[in-house]
This record gives C-alpha cells, sequence and structure tokens, in this order.
C-alpha cells in the first residue's frame, strides 16, 4: 500500500541533489539552485502522470484540501457535503476555513451516498466533498450531476487514492480540484507533502499565490512580488518533493503489484458465499490498496476481527467502525467541539446538533466492514496463506455463528 515499503537508492539521489545545492527551498536563489528546482518538476511530473492541467504542491494533504477549500470561495457559513466515513482531515480543512461540515450517509462505495446528499441539500449547500476511500472512488457521475443541477462545487478528496481512475480519468482530477496527500502513509510519499489538482487556470493560479503568503510571482525576485490577497505558508520544501519525485516514476510498479496482491487475496475471499465486496463504481479504476469487504452483520464482524487478532493477523486488517480516526461514531471531539480557538455560531450550532444525529444507514454498512490493506511486500506465497487463513477464520466464524443462532 504505502510507497515508504519501497524506498531506496532512487528516493537518496533525489535528496542528495538538493543536498548538493544546500537550496531547501522551492523558490527563488536562482543561482545557487544551479537548476535544481524539484518542487517544480514534480509538479510537472504529476500533470502528466495524472492528467490534470495544473498541480500545485502543498505542505500536506489537509493544507491541499484547505486551499482548495479558500481558492474555491468556501468560507463561513457555507456548508460542505462530506462522508461519515473519512479522516479526520477531511472536516478539519472544512472547519478551518470557517464552513461547515454537513455529514453525510455513505453507501457500499464506502463514500457519499448519492440519495443521502441530495437530501442534504439546503440553500447554504457550496460544496459536495466526496472522499475516494481505501484506494477506490466515488460515484463520481452521479455526484457530479447534482453539483451541475444545484451549481455547486464539486472537490475531491483523493487523498488516498492515488493512481485510481474513474472512467479513464484520474480521480482528483475530475472535479473543479482535487487533492491528494503525500504523508508517510500514502500510496506515494514525501515524508509529508500533498498537491491540489485542477484544470482551471485561475483556481490554480489563487493556489499557486495562497499556499505562498499570497505572493504573486510575478517579481524579479521574491522581495519584489506583490501580494494580491492574504496567503499562508503552506509550502513544501525541496527535499520532501525530492522524495515524491523518485516516489512517482515508481507508481506505475507500485500499482501493479498492488492489483495483482490484492486480486490474489480476493480469490480466497470468493470462496466465502456470505462476504460481500465493496461496490467500486469502475472497478478497472481500483488502485488496490485495499480490499475491503462486508460481513453479513456486525456481531460477525466483530468476531471475525476478535479471531483474526487471536491468529495474529490483524495488524492491516482495518475495522473502521471501532477506529479512533476514520469513523463519526468515534468523532467525540467533534461532537464535543473540542477546539482550541473560536468557531463562528453556525459552525458551533450544526456540530452541537451533531451530537443528537444517528446515522443507522452509515452504522449498518461500516459495522459489517473490514478492509485489508495490500503490502507491496508480500511475496505470493504470503498472499495465499494470508487469504487461506482469513477465508478459514471467516468461515469458522460463520459456522459457529449458525450454531449458536
Ligand atoms: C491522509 C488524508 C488526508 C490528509 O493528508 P495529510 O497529508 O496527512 O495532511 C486527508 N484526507 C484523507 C481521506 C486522508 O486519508
Amino acid at each position: 500500500m504505502p510507497g515508504f515499503e519501497f524506498f531506496g537508492n532512487e528516493e537518496r539521489k533525489e535528496v542528495n541533489d538538493v543536498l548538493e545545492t544546500g537550496i531547501l527551498m522551492r523558490y527563488g536563489f536562482d543561482g545557487p539552485r544551479k537548476g535544481i528546482w524539484k518542487a517544480k518538476e514534480l509538479e510537472e511530473a504529476i500533470t502528466r502522470v495524472f492528467g490534470a492541467k495544473y498541480a500545485q504542491l502543498t505542505s500536506s494533504g489537509t493544507t491541499a484540501l484547505t486551499t482548495a477549500l479558500t481558492v474555491l470561495n468556501i468560507g463561513a457559513g457555507d456548508e460542505v457535503i462530506m462522508p461519515t466515513f473519512t479522516f479526520v482531515a477531511s472536516f478539519e480543512a472544512v472547519l478551518g476555513v470557517g464552513a461547515i461540515p454537513v455529514l453525510v450517509d455513505v453507501d457500499e462505495t464506502l463514500t457519499l451516498n448519492p440519495d443521502a446528499v441530495r437530501a442534504a441539500i439546503t440553500p447554504r449547500t457550496k460544496c459536495i466533498m466526496p472522499v475516494h476511500m481505501c484506494g477506490s472512488m466515488a460515484d463520481i457521475d452521479a455526484l457530479q450531476q447534482i453539483c451541475k443541477k444545484h451549481q455547486l462545487v464539486f472537490l475531491e478528496d483523493a487523498c488516498q487514492s492515488i493512481g485510481a481512475t474513474y472512467k479513464g480519468k484520474a480521480v482528483g482530477t475530475i472535479g473543479d480540484a482535487g487533492a491528494f496527500s503525500f504523508d508517510f502513509v500514502k500510496t506515494i510519499t514525501c515524508g509529508e507533502g500533498g498537491v491540489i489538482l485542477t484544470n482551471n487556470e485561475e483556481v490554480y493560479l489563487k493556489c499557486d499565490g495562497y499556499t505562498d503568503h499570497g505572493h504573486d510571482h510575478k517579481g524579479i525576485d521574491r522581495g519584489a512580488d506583490l501580494h494580491p490577497f492574504i496567503g499562508q505558508n503552506f509550502r513544501i520544501s525541496e527535499l520532501h518533493a525530492a522524495v515524491g519525485l523518485a516516489q512517482i516514476r515508481k507508481l506505475d510498479q507500485f500499482l501493479a503489484v498492488q492489483r495483482k496482491n490484492q486480486r490474489l487475496l480476493r480469490s480466497y475471499l470468493e470462496q466465502v458465499p456470505e462476504l460481500s465486496f465493496r461496490v467500486i463504481p469502475d472497478a478497472e479504476g481500483d488502485s488496490c490498496t485495499f480490499l475491503s469487504w462486508f460481513l453479513p452483520t456486525e456481531a460477525i464482524a466483530k468476531a471475525v476481527v476478535a479471531e483474526m487478532k487471536v491468529q495474529g493477523i490483524l495488524p492491516g486488517n482495518f475495522y473502521w467502525y471501532a477506529n479512533n480516526w476514520h469513523y463519526i461514531k468515534q468523532w467525540d471531539h467533534l461532537k464535543d467541539i473540542a477546539t482550541l480557538n473560536n468557531l463562528n455560531a453556525e459552525q458551533k450550532s450544526a456540530l452541537q446538533k451533531l451530537r443528537s444525529t444517528n446515522f443507522p444507514a452509515s452504522d449498518a454498512i461500516m459495522s459489517r466492514c473490514i478492509s485489508t490493506a495490500i503490502s507491496l511486500m508480500w511475496t505470493e506465497e504470503q498472499v495465499r496463506e494470508k487469504g487461506a487463513k482469513m477465508a478459514a477464520i471467516i468461515k469458522k466464524v460463520l459456522s459457529e455463528a449458525t450454531v449458536h443462532a
């Protein structure tokens, strides 16, 4: 799954190029940097590999989302529809720009249910932000149609799905903007980093300025740049970009290994008729960082998790329903409005309501779901062993459940 598993001399060489010049910053110092522009080079590679017109690197996936929301003019009083299942960074970004996260049920795609999205639209809705979780994608056509009909911004949180495609297009490049994360556990890593993808020049130019204190990057040197608007420092460093440059060249290899390992593992789980798999709107486009599957009931899922723990194969199998970071059930800090600064009144009242809101449709899906992370390091023998062991555990739990029923 993560690029750090394939870390080697290629990354070292790219980082060394930067260390040789000592210019760790991505802008300026034109003379001493001796033609080394790793961040620029990585942005060009990203536009080529993913087919987006523009790419703006950032310091993280979270700052990429924050930047995208900001430049798409989403702020105080605006509602952003997002799923109940995602990493906490998605709502951190929404709250950070002053907007209101409106949490909406997921379906078996493990992200936004289009019907639930339609039901959540109000006059304040400004943006729909699906999260392409665990390597695969949302029902993009359905969500895009809703955006068109209601004139909403479509922002893709594609942080977890680098390399996934939908009908031939890279996820993250389809909406008004999209974000990838290059943190340490993502498909491509920079150590820390992120990128905003867009096909809209105006959006891109604003990202370029916003992530660098509002610099217009038009002066003869940095000191001569003007500041048409107020920005932030969300810059990536040359050292981080250098790592990403070596990693992006390996992406095809990562994806090929993931696909091979995921398919083989799946063939073992397919032998259990009671088990079903995540719905993938374009199966060809799955990046295969995970294999996500459903058991018939919550009780059976919990028993399978417990048995995997006993047999020592739980690591790498994620039961998101009970996990502290990815599902609304455990987001007490959000429901308790445990912020260090003051939110605006509209944000507060929305979060207060969240405390008494239930999501039975999401619960019914997430309580039965397990995602197996696909490692790049597995040998074929290891995948076969793992698959056989998992299938045996599931069959055992299912047969015991029948006996007890
Ligand atoms: C990792 C992740 C992010 C944030 O990325 P960072 O680079 O860690 O800030 C945002 N959304 C999702 C779904 C993620 O998995």
